[in-house]
């Protein structure tokens, strides 16, 4: 491909960022337009009052996951094994006494991030020009026009370029972007029944001063039928100098406000690790049903329904629109190493 062709990336996710990158190693400048005020989508780490870094999106990978693992090192970014020591709890129903087990040892283990998962985002960042990201730019149509592609965003700026990369998730593609002409319907059909891995799902996070839970021999990971908590785990930072929990709240939950949220938290984690867990440095959560990650009318019966559909993998308009996405996978679709995966193969199609 020629260095002065024109490529605009939509979505300023890992999965864009990815590509930017990797076309930015080939000397290929790509402008990346993001419809929010900050980068990395689905993934979005926090920072406690001590400054722990909070995952509110996406935190474990593991050594199958080659593609981020490689990413990683090659950003020069650590890893580090998720805590698991000591005593594991699963509640089972309210009126019964929790079940404790211990995980094995010698089980594959979940890595973190060292400095929190923004850090991938942080550093892809410093390695492309930040004159390539705009922010604020929600993409509402593109056009064919001739010899290339019109973007336009909801703020009715326009840019024509050679080629789009779409990296955000398919379902959003069809109901926020208008195709003119349109999409064949082979895939416009598709597109409200691909499921986007996690959406609707409510992540929070807890930062304490003490581990007091590892100090009574507790791993801090809790699975529960019986609470708003569903999953819980250890999120000690790296350096194991801040600490805090990282989990899922049941979805059903979104109905209330945050404060009975946060209330019904840390009513059952006082229940279960003591009165310490009442009084945390710092509650933050994010219910993720926002119009950067779900829109329109949904279709969906299934986790991963349609990921990773035929269609995905072919350009259209002439050759000019790819899809790109953790989505468009059928490996590891969903996941983090799905969207640098996806980001590797449209970097490879773009610079054949
Ligand atoms: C709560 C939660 C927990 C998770 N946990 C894990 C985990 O532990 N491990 C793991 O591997 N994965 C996890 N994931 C999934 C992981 O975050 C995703 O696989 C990955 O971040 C997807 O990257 P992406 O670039 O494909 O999409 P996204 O991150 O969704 O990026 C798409 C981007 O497009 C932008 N956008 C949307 N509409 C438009 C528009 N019209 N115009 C311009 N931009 C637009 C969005 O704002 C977003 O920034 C989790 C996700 C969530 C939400």
């Amino acid at each position: 491909m020629e260095q002065n062709k024109k490529i605009t990336i939509i979505g300023g996710g890992l999965s864009g960022l990815t590509l930017a990158y990797l076309l930015h190693t080939k000397n290929i400048s790509a402008t990346i337009l993001e419809a929010s005020s900050r980068l990395g989508g689905r993934i979005q780490t926090v920072k406690g009052e001590n400054g722990t870094p909070l995952e509110l999106g996406a935190t474990w990978f593991s050594d199958v996951h080659l593609n981020l693992v490689a990413l990683l090192k090659r950003l020069g970014l650590e890893k580090f094994p998720q805590y698991a020591k000591g005593k594991s709890l699963f509640q089972t129903k309210s009126f019964e006494p929790p079940q404790e087990f211990y995980i094995p040892e010698a089980q594959t283990p979940s890595y973190r991030i060292a400095g929190g998962t923004q850090s991938l985002i942080d550093t892809l960042f410093e390695n492309i020009k930040p004159e390539q990201i705009k922010l604020n730019r929600k993409v509402v149509s593109i056009k064919e026009i001739d010899g290339g592609l019109e973007v336009e965003s909801e703020n009715g700026e326009t840019l024509t370029t050679d080629k789009v990369v779409l990296c955000l998730p398919p379902q959003l593609i069809g109901s926020q972007i208008e195709f003119s002409p349109r999409l064949p319907n082979e895939i416009s059909t598709v597109l409200p029944s691909v499921q986007t891995w996690m959406a609707g799902s409510i992540k929070f996070v807890l930062e304490y001063s003490e581990p007091f839970w590892r100090e009574n021999g507790y791993s801090g990971m809790l699975y529960s039928h019986a609470g708003i908590v569903t999953e819980m785990y250890d999120h000690t930072n790296y350096e194991e100098n801040k600490f805090g929990f990282t989990g899922f709240l049941n979805s059903g939950t979104s109905v209330y406000t945050k404060a009975v949220r946060k209330e019904l938290v840390l009513k059952q984690l006082a229940k279960l690790l003591g009165n310490s867990a009442a009084t945390p440095l710092a509650y933050h959560e994010k219910v993720w049903t926002d119009e950067f990650i779900l829109s329109g009318n949904q279709t969906i019966n299934r986790p991963h329904q349609n990921n990773g559909h035929p269609t995905f993998q072919e350009p259209y308009m002439n050759g000019k629109l790819y899809f790109s996405g953790t989505e468009t996978l059928l490996e590891f679709s969903g996941y983090m190493e799905g969207a640098v995966l996806s980001a590797k193969r449209t970097f490879e199609k773009i610079i054949a």
